[in-house]
């Protein structure tokens, strides 16, 4: 109605439509028993819970989400007590890759899983039986079912990975510079370059593949392991820090030359000023490290 158009008919809305439901406060229509492991919900009664791990903090908000044919409680703490970790002194800075997941300024390479390739062809070939099959059918309620089972195993197992290559990061540095997430989609787009040989014409500049599903599948996939690294560090007592992505990858770390043509291949990073070769993911996280630690000094200069 805000657009200036006639409000419509209001759409059908099927149970299946909705997969959550939340309560803003702990007792009110809801309630966590933590002596008993169940929850009340209020219309439903009390139902009971299969604890994956102790409850910390005060419960805040509860909400029950329905996956495929499971049912999940998700509750939300306040005032969860933070465990910090012992410090290691060591500061870290993290580049990420297609070919590695993430690569460390240590020279650490930690790849992208294997399985990840097969869930994705399982998925789709259970896609494929899906829409075979006749609308309105108890095999194609059956078959709908397999394709989120498929989705949902994709995910955790993505989920997990995250949190383990988080874990790991949280309990050896103290603090980890990544790149700024925002400033990064715009970055890595590529400037068109035009054929001397063709006037009006335009050399290839991988920008296809650049922004193509598996881009945009990476780009979400990084912004969910930087939440959760985030959330590590912050309980575990550690920095995460977001710098500018500006020249982290195409600037010497040796004499400071910046040129896109520094960067030879995905893979190697050699210098067109003085030489300097090195591996190019290695050499983009010893980058950011260096922006990371400059934005550390320049904010103890501001508190001192
Ligand atoms: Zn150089």
């Amino acid at each position: 109605m805000k657009t200036g158009e006639k409000p419509g008919y209001p759409r059908f809305k099927a149970a299946h439509r909705f997969d959550s439901v939340e309560w803003p406060s702990d007792g009110d229509g809801c309630r966590w028993k933590p002596d008993t492991n169940r929850v009340y919900l209020q219309g439903v009664g009390d139902v009971k819970v299969t604890c994956h791990r102790p409850v910390k903090g005060r419960v805040k908000t509860i909400q029950v989400c329905r996956s495929g044919r499971k049912w999940y409680l998700v509750l939300s703490c306040d005032e969860v007590p933070a465990q910090p970790l012992p410090r290691t002194g060591v500061l870290v800075g993290v580049d990420v890759g297609i070919a590695s997941f993430v690569t460390t300024s240590d020279g650490e390479h930690v790849d992208n899983p294997r399985w990840a390739r097969a869930g994705h062809a399982r998925l789709e070939a259970a896609q494929q039986r899906l829409a075979r099959k006749q609308r309105g059918s108890n095999n194609r309620r059956a078959a709908r079912e397999s394709v989120a089972a498929r989705h949902r195993k994709i995910t955790d197992r993505r989920r997990d990975f995250h949190h383990k290559v988080a874990r790991d990061l949280v309990t050896n540095y103290d603090l980890i510079a990544v790149e700024d997430l925002k400033i990064t989609n715009m970055v890595r787009r590529a400037k068109a370059v035009s054929d001397p040989d063709q006037p009006g014409q335009f050399l290839p500049t991988g920008q296809a593949a650049k922004s193509g599903l598996n881009r945009s599948i990476h780009d979400a996939d990084w912004a969910a392991f930087v939440g959760i690294l985030k959330a590590k560090a912050e309980e575990a007592g550690r920095r995460v820090l977001d710098v500018d992505p500006w020249h982290t990858s195409d600037r010497c770390e040796a004499c400071g030359h910046a040129a896109q043509e520094n960067r030879v291949s995905q893979a190697v990073f050699r210098c067109v000023a003085c030489g300097h070769v090195a591996d190019a993911d290695e050499h983009a996280a010893r980058n950011i490290l260096r922006a990371g630690l400059a934005l550390l000094a320049a904010e103890q200069a501001e508190a001192a």
